[in-house]
């Protein structure tokens, strides 16, 4: 298995450039909006995040809504708004591809294609992202074990991609209380058993902006090596995923508490 520590080194070191670079010394903060929705809500944002540091930008232009009648996505518009993000604030784009129908679209646009929970066993993205030469962060599937889930990232790594992240988002379990079930134990076993940076995503698990940042913080001192976090510039009036999303000044506070936790893993934000 390509995936299993045991076969070619230890850990699977990303570089995008030099500013960015996930590795066992740094914690990458992705973080953006869960959709672009206008041209206005992409340049605010991410003009805020870029100030602050943030190197990958964030935001889906294809979501693979549950309602078929609610809002889709902002499509190929918003992928140009994101092209727009990369030349003006240089920063790297992660967005999602939600069916092999908007994959080359996505896969032309951005620096990491974004596999989401519900896409974990369309073979075609896993194939196609497999034979790209762009990174891929791909989301465990809410209703997937460990070993389900790592089996659907081999595909990846078996067509010849190796820069794959895991990214750890909530399971559905008998809790409803939150949106998801956040499960760490799951990632700590990812962590043991592969050689894959794992990002670790709070904002989907809780649904809620009151407990993203407890969350934050508690996989901050995991020593993950990574947070993807839904930032908004006016979360009141988000398309999408509204209740997760943290304001700007939110986002800022525990943007600073993160960094102080992970300086005592000898890490640096990135
Ligand atoms: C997202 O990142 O906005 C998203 C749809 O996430 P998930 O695939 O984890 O539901
Ligand atoms: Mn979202």
């Amino acid at each position: 298995m390509l995936s299993d520590k045991k076969h070619e080194g230890d850990f699977v070191n990303i570089s995008f450039n030099s500013k960015c670079e996930i590795s066992k010394d740094t914690f990458v903060m992705m973080a953006g909006p869960c959709a672009a929705e206008s041209r206005d809500q992409i340049m605010r944002t991410a003009e805020s995040l870029a100030e602050l540091g943030i190197h990958i930008f964030r935001a889906g232009c294809f979501k693979p809504r549950t309602d078929p009648y609610a809002w889709q996505g902002s499509g190929e518009e918003g992928l140009k708004w994101l092209d727009e993000v990369r030349t003006q604030y240089g920063m790297l784009i992660i967005s999602e591809v939600s069916n092999f129908m908007n994959f080359a679209a996505v896969e032309s646009c951005v620096d990491i294609i974004q596999i989401g929970a519900k896409a974990l066993y369309d073979h075609s993205l896993l194939i196609g992202s497999g034979k790209s030469q762009k990174s891929v962060l791909v989301k465990r599937g809410f209703g997937a074990t460990v070993n389900e889930y790592l089996r659907m990232v081999e595909y990846i790594l078996a067509n010849g991609n190796q820069n794959v992240m895991l990214c750890e988002r909530g399971i559905r379990t008998f809790e409803t209380s939150t949106r998801f079930t956040y499960d760490l134990c799951g990632a700590a076993v990812m962590q043991d058993i592969t050689k894959l940076p794992l990002i670790l995503d709070p904002s989907h698990a809780a649904g809620n902006s009151k407990f993203v940042v407890k969350l934050a913080l508690a996989s901050a001192a995991f020593d993950c090596d990574g947070l993807i976090i839904e930032v908004h510039c006016n979360p009141d009036e988000a398309l999408c995923d509204k209740a997760q999303a943290l304001t700007i000044a939110e986002y800022k506070e525990l943007y600073k508490r993160v960094s102080e936790i992970i300086s005592l893993n000898g890490r640096r934000i990135v």
